[in-house]
């Protein structure tokens, strides 16, 4: 099959081996569970539990907030496994910026006691939004880090191509790779019930670095055993980012989707493979998502591992459970481009946790000194998006945010590429971070100081009005009708406001003086 290739992109070193080779393993069960409310991209969800209520694993424990369930931009949170809801507090949060939000916490009691599973049989026979909706109701979302709510991207609506991404291009994480080796049918069957859900999309598409000979070849072995057909395994090159949506829609089918567009515009949708897996253990075993698998990894740790874990155990005790070292000085959550180093350890893995990175304080090189910028245009060469990265630095350090908008900075994926090339050392992702964090805040101060400004006029208006009915009830003369007397109410509505009182007020007096008919 024919490949293509996008602008950009760089070889760097994948880390993938301190890793890749350990078979997935059962993390414990910890004491307490940290749920956020917020796990996915969206609007978070409400607690339907209180505290002292004894909880069962899977059960619902936050729901989305909004009437129709299935439609809407969020997913519920379910109970990782039984116990007691101990409290519901804000807590710190897995985030760039080092949010605290709203999480449910949960004391465990060891006996994974779980609700009655209801699986969907024969989801073959049933019709593609019922099985979306289950789909929903499991809260599954988005794993491959972004997560988006996967019953959203799921709405068949002239979709013809389905990929399921197994690139995992960045450095370090092995989670998907470890999965396509040991649950390939798992992937499969969940990527044919998306299929189904999509109304049958024609084709089917397994996409896999060539970096990862050994889950291409259980993928390709699974295929050939199973009953599920037409589905195309795919090898592509390993060049960082092609596991970026626009990116690996480019390498597979040479489209290249533009500013502004979304894929599904093209009849195209795209799934991570963790993803593909929740909505197979969601359908055919009944249980919503309420673990995933998460690379520990790095030099900060003795046995680096792929943990099955259950979401909202704190990253601490799997730091300790593969052997955290004494001098581990830095843990970044995701991967080694795009991941962002975590102010503490004790935060819970979220559904969008693939991978934690610990480093010892040894390891950690102080950044290079950063030096002018020779216009070398490296990092033009670099980008994957076709931007102008040297450009957006030189306007994000002046500030001017017009500027950074007009060089559409909101496309930049922040795969970090300009900066990896960059001579100079230039921090200059740091720097669109920055000017997109800017440009959000002078838009909603804007918007803010739009809607005051559009209540002002409207409390003025409605002022106005009750003075005009005041007036008009005073003189006992319906305003109506001393206007269309006096002025024709066509010429009224042409006239502005100020104009339009005065030929009120005229009108009223003239009224009021008229002698009475006899
Ligand atoms: S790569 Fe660095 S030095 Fe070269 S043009 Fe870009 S910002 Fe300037
Ligand atoms: S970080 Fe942004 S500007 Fe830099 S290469 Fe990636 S997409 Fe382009």
């Amino acid at each position: 099959m024919q490949l293509w290739k996008f602008n950009g992109g760089v070889h760097v070193d994948g880390h993938k081996r301190i890793s890749s080779e350990q078979a997935i393993v059962q993390a414990k069960i910890p004491k307490l569970l940290i749920l956020p409310l917020l796990q996915h991209l969206g609007v978070p969800t409400e607690p339907i539990v209180s505290i002292g209520e004894r909880v069962l694993a899977g059960q619902v424990i936050a729901r989305c907030r909004g009437e129709n369930q299935d439609s809407l931009m969020s997913a519920p949170i379910h109970a990782s496994t039984s116990g007691t809801v101990l409290a519901i507090e804000a807590r710190e949060v897995p985030h760039p910026s080092g949010l605290t939000a709203m999480c449910i916490i949960i004391e465990t009691d060891g006996k994974d006691e779980w609700i009655a599973r209801q699986p969907l049989e024969h989801y073959q026979q049933l019709d593609p939004n019922l099985v979306r909706r289950h789909i929903a109701q499991a809260g599954v979302v988005g794993l491959g880090g972004a997560g988006f709510p996967t019953h959203i991207k799921l709405k068949p609506q002239g979709i013809n191509t389905l990929i399921i991404n197994g690139a995992e291009c960045e450095p370090y994480i092995t989670c998907d790779d470890r999965l396509m080796q040991e649950r390939p049918l798992d992937v499969i069957t969940g990527a044919e019930i998306m299929r189904h859900v999509l109304g049958g999309a024609k084709r089917g598409i397994i996409a896999v670095e060539d970096n990862k000979p050994e889950a291409y070849e259980a993928l390709q072995d699974a295929l050939e055993h199973t009953a599920i057909q037409g589905w195309e395994l795919i090898k592509i090159p390993t060049l960082y980012p092609s596991g970026g949506a626009r990116q690996l829609i480019r390498i597979l089918l040479g489209i290249e989707i533009g500013r502004s567009q979304q894929s599904s515009e093209f009849g195209i949708v795209m799934h991570n493979i963790e993803t593909a897996r929740a909505v197979y253990r969601a359908v055919q075993r009944g249980r919503p998502l309420v673990s995933r698998v998460v690379t520990i990894t790095g030099d900060g740790v003795e046995r680096p591992q792929n943990l099955e874990v259950l979401l909202g155990t704190p990253m601490s005790e799997l730091l300790e459970a593969c052997g955290r070292k004494a001098d581990l000085e830095r843990v970044v959550m995701g991967g080694g481009m795009m991941g962002f180093a975590l102010s503490s350890d004790e935060m819970p893995v979220i559904k969008t946790t693939n991978c934690l990175i610990a480093h010892r304080a040894a390891s950690i090189e102080p950044p290079a000194p950063a030096l002018p910028c020779i216009r070398c245009g490296a990092c033009e060469l670099s980008c994957p998006l076709n931007l102008l990265p040297q450009q957006l630095y030189w306007y994000a350090r002046a500030k001017d945010f017009k500027k950074v908008q007009e060089y559409n900075i909101f496309d930049c994926i922040e795969c970090g590429c300009c900066a990896y090339v960059c001579p100079s050392n230039l921090p200059l992702v740091d720097y669109y971070r920055y000017a997109k964090a800017e440009v959000r805040e002078i838009n909603q101060e804007n918007k803010k100081a739009e809607q005051a400004k559009r209540r002002y006029e409207f409390h003025q208006l409605r002022a106005e009005r009750e003075k005009q009915a005041r007036e008009a009830r005073h003189q006992q003369v319906p305003v109506a009708e001393v206007s269309s007397e006096v002025v024709a109410p066509e010429v009224l509505a042409e006239m502005d406001e100020s104009a339009r009182k005065k030929a009120l007020i005229q009108a009223m007096l003239a009224k009021k003086a008229k002698p009475p008919e006899s």
